[in-house]
């Protein structure tokens, strides 16, 4: 399969690994965040980690779109899913975040109507098939999924689709790695730059992480090889006292990003002057809400909610998580108060959650097993 089974070739797996390790300088520990959780789900789904050396460890950072919903903003979507005649509409792996007194999945239990979908175009159809109910579509994700988001509005609109409207909880990159590289307690080599965010808003915006704080990033491809070649190139670049963006993911992302992508994005949405993170707290200007022009699609307006801040519950160390301090074994109640199937945290629901990672693949391997 083209621009796959490529990707995945194993002995050039090994080549690339055996560079890392030539190009790592002696008696130096690197330190490298992959932001994105699709990154740390393919390097423990393909044992990228055990093929690095001792001294280059990878950390995760806060790029999983699901993680970062506080208990607060999953209780207003419960709220909203309460409300006489809506169906509430989200992908799957939200139903099972934990809000302060449940989740969505137990709220369906309970009796409201909330549906699974693959996309927001699905609720869009709901919506369209259910002309007597309202149905409220609950967005999640970064600049990836944002643009499908504002498409579906922009239908809806043009649709005059009335009984639609949108509960959005899309989050923007830049602030929580601004966030995270100005906090005390982590230090950090480089980044593998967040390959699908940059499908859409390019490598440019990256750029800061150089120009400010002197850091080396690489885009990077989710393939084991893409990431391999990845940390190859942050440590020629530490090793040749660089720190530049570099586009490894040239076969899908632009390095100006997608511009028709950007335009709807800026159209339908505007920046909130704050947005809470799970476990990270308020960040500001990193997320999005309904622009104006939009308004009346913003179910935020159209209901009740009660938008209220919940701590996360004393056990919970998602946030520590999300911002690469410890890893997921680490946390005191991983895989055994909090599991795949009882989860405390949001890391161990979603499907690119760091904990689910270590729990899926990596939980019996907590040394390093090099090869
Ligand atoms: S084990 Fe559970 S509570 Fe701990 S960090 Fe992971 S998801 Fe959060």
């Amino acid at each position: 399969m083209k621009y796959v089974d490529e990707f995945r070739d194993a002995a050039l797996g090994r080549v690339l690994a055996g560079e890392i390790i030539a190009a790592v300088e002696p008696g130096r520990h690197v330190k490298i965040m992959e932001v994105c959780g699709g990154h740390t789900h393919s390097i423990y789904k393909y044992g990228v980690d055990d093929l690095l050396p001792e001294n280059v460890e990878l950390v995760h950072g806060p790029g999983c779109p699901v993680c970062v919903i506080p208990m607060g903003r999953v209780d207003d979507g419960i709220a909203i899913a309460r409300h006489e005649g809506v169906i509430l509409t989200c992908f799957g792996d939200m139903m099972r975040v934990p809000g302060s007194t449940g989740t969505l999945l137990e709220a369906k239990a309970a009796g409201a109507d909330v549906r699974m979908v693959y996309s927001p175009l699905d609720a869009l159809r709901i919506a369209k098939a259910n002309p007597d109910r309202e149905v409220v579509f609950f967005a999640i994700g970064f600049e990836t999924t944002a643009p499908s988001t504002a498409l579906t509005l922009k239908r809806a609109r043009a649709e005059d689709v009335a009984n639609f409207s949108c509960f959005c909880n899309h989050v923007t990159i830049v602030p929580p790695l601004r966030a995270l590289l100005d906090s005390p307690d982590l230090r950090l080599d480089g980044f593998i730059g967040p390959g699908h965010v940059c499908t859409v808003v390019g490598a440019r915006p990256l750029e800061f992480i150089c120009a400010d704080y002197a850091k080396p990033v690489v885009v990077s491809g989710f393939e084991p090889v893409d990431i391999l070649q990845s940390v190859q190139m942050i440590l020629h670049q530490l090793r040749e006292g660089r720190s530049e963006v570099e586009n490894q993911y040239k076969r899908v992302v632009p390095y100006e990003g997608n511009g028709r992508a950007l335009e709807i994005m800026a159209e339908v949405f505007a920046l909130r002057p704050h947005f809470e993170w799970r476990g990270l707290g308020f960040i500001s200007h990193s997320g999005l809400k309904l622009s104006d022009a939009y308004a009346d699609l913003d179910a935020e307006r159209r209901f009740d909610v009660p938008g209220v801040r919940v701590a996360d519950p004393k056990a919970c160390q998602c946030g520590e998580v999300l911002k690469g301090v410890i890893k997921p074994y680490e946390c005191k109640v991983f895989g055994s108060a909090c599991t795949p199937e009882r989860p405390i945290g949001t890391c161990m629901v979603s499907s690119e959650g760091a904990c689910a990672a270590y729990y899926n693949y990596g939980r019996f391997a907590r040394e390093r097993v090099v090869v």
